[in-house]
């Protein structure tokens, strides 16, 4: 499944390295992707459907794409490969991308793509992340599989639940029984309260220097590559965020309303310091997990998003991992906090092609891509 090494050797050996465009869906984080690539000295080129979104990137010139791929419907994507090909483009994924193809599309799509596309299996069921963040030293919240065990507050989660709408709260057994659909498969888990962080990781393969990834298992006392942290944001979700406005959950009800976790924005955010080293430790320990989960596995490779909630312990609890670029990272187009420090203007849209240029220069492509 997915390409493999040979295949991915072949088409960059018919490639012009020194006219590489970075391809991108216009949507999610593409403004950030497309000017990043720019700021890199990379051709772009924007994948959309219909005339309206084209024409909406005339308002920002700085990010508009050299050329444009229009297309009656996304899937048509996959047979445009050769093409793409042909014009040495290298696609950059995001969420939107893999929503709009169907991650097993995407994992078929026959054009070189930014990190690894295997890593989207483990990704893509909540039961496969919660084996590898726990095997990565991460705190999850708790799972209760009996809902006659409720016993808090708890989320429950149903798994086609699109981006957060359709969760409800529960306190115990009977409310719970009150407010499930059993026709829909579904998770409940302990509602953690805390503060959200989601904070945003960049793992470099090629990178010899800086805070070195420990490999543990069978790469035990190697060096697996550099982690940075590039930043950090909290979303905003409608309508939970102004819930309270209105009294509590139980108002609520008495009113109908059950709050939704719809994303709609997005604000920078930086923790205490002190949670900083824990913060690299769950993210050094998810990174060297990841070439642990299958045989063969290439693990990580570039942006990676821990969601995470902050207690009033301060400890971290990860509710989820998202192994590609989040829309959380658009607030930092100019740079953020914490990348600032290693070098300005690095959003994780450029430090994507800062990634690809480098590797053109050392001739390992073919390790920052599949
Ligand atoms: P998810 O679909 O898992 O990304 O969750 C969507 C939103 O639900 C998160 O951004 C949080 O606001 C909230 N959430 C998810 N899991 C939990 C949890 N275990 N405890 C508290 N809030 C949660």
């Amino acid at each position: 499944m997915g390409v493999d090494s040979d295949t991915l050797a072949g088409w960059l050996a018919g490639y012009d390295k020194e006219s590489i465009t970075i391809g991108v869906v216009a949507s999610h984080s593409s403004l950030q992707i497309l000017h990043g690539a720019r700021m890199e000295g990379f051709r772009t080129l924007g994948i959309a459907v219909g005339e309206n979104r084209r024409r909406f990137y005339k308002a920002f010139p700085g990010a508009e794409p050299d050329e444009w791929l229009m297309l009656e419907e996304y899937r048509e994507m996959l047979d445009y490969a050769e093409y793409l090909r042909k014009n040495n483009v290298v696609i950059v994924p995001h969420g939107s991308l893999v929503e709009y193809l169907g991650s097993s599309n995407f994992r078929e799509l026959q054009v070189p793509t930014f990190g690894n596309r295997g890593i989207l299996h483990w990704e893509s069921s909540r039961e496969r992340q919660r084996q590898w963040l726990e095997a990565g030293g991460c705190d999850m919240p708790k799972v209760i599989r009996d809902p006659k065990e409720i016993d808090g507050p708890v989320i429950v989660k149903y798994a086609g639940a699109k981006g957060g709408r359709g969760y409800f709260l529960a306190r115990d057994y009977r409310d719970f029984r009150r407010n499930v659909d059993i026709e829909e498969e579904f998770t409940i888990q302990e509602y953690v309260l805390g503060c959200r962080y989601y904070l945003h990781f960049f793992f470099d393969p090629t990178r010899s220097d800086g805070f070195q990834v420990q490999g543990k298992g069978k790469n035990a006392g190697k060096n697996l590559g550099r982690l940075e942290l590039l930043s950090m944001d909290r979303r905003d979700e409608s309508n939970v965020d102004e819930f309270y406005k209105l009294g509590s959950l139980r108002d609520l009800r008495e009113m109908s309303l059950e709050p939704s976790f719809v994303v709609t924005g997005n604000q920078p955010v930086v923790i205490r310091e002190s949670l900083l080293p824990r913060a690299f430790e769950m993210a050094e320990g998810v990174v060297s997990s990841s070439f642990l989960l299958e045989e063969g596995s290439r693990g990580m490779i570039g942006p990676f998003c821990l969601e995470t909630i902050v207690t009033d312990e301060l400890k971290f609890k990860v509710f989820e991992i998202s192994a590609r670029i989040v829309a959380g990272s658009n607030p930092f187009v100019g740079g953020s906090p914490y990348s600032d420090i290693n070098e300005p203007f690095m959003s994780t849209g450029r430090r994507i092609a800062r990634a690809i240029k480098k590797a053109i220069d050392r001739d390992c492509l073919q390790d920052v891509l599949s």
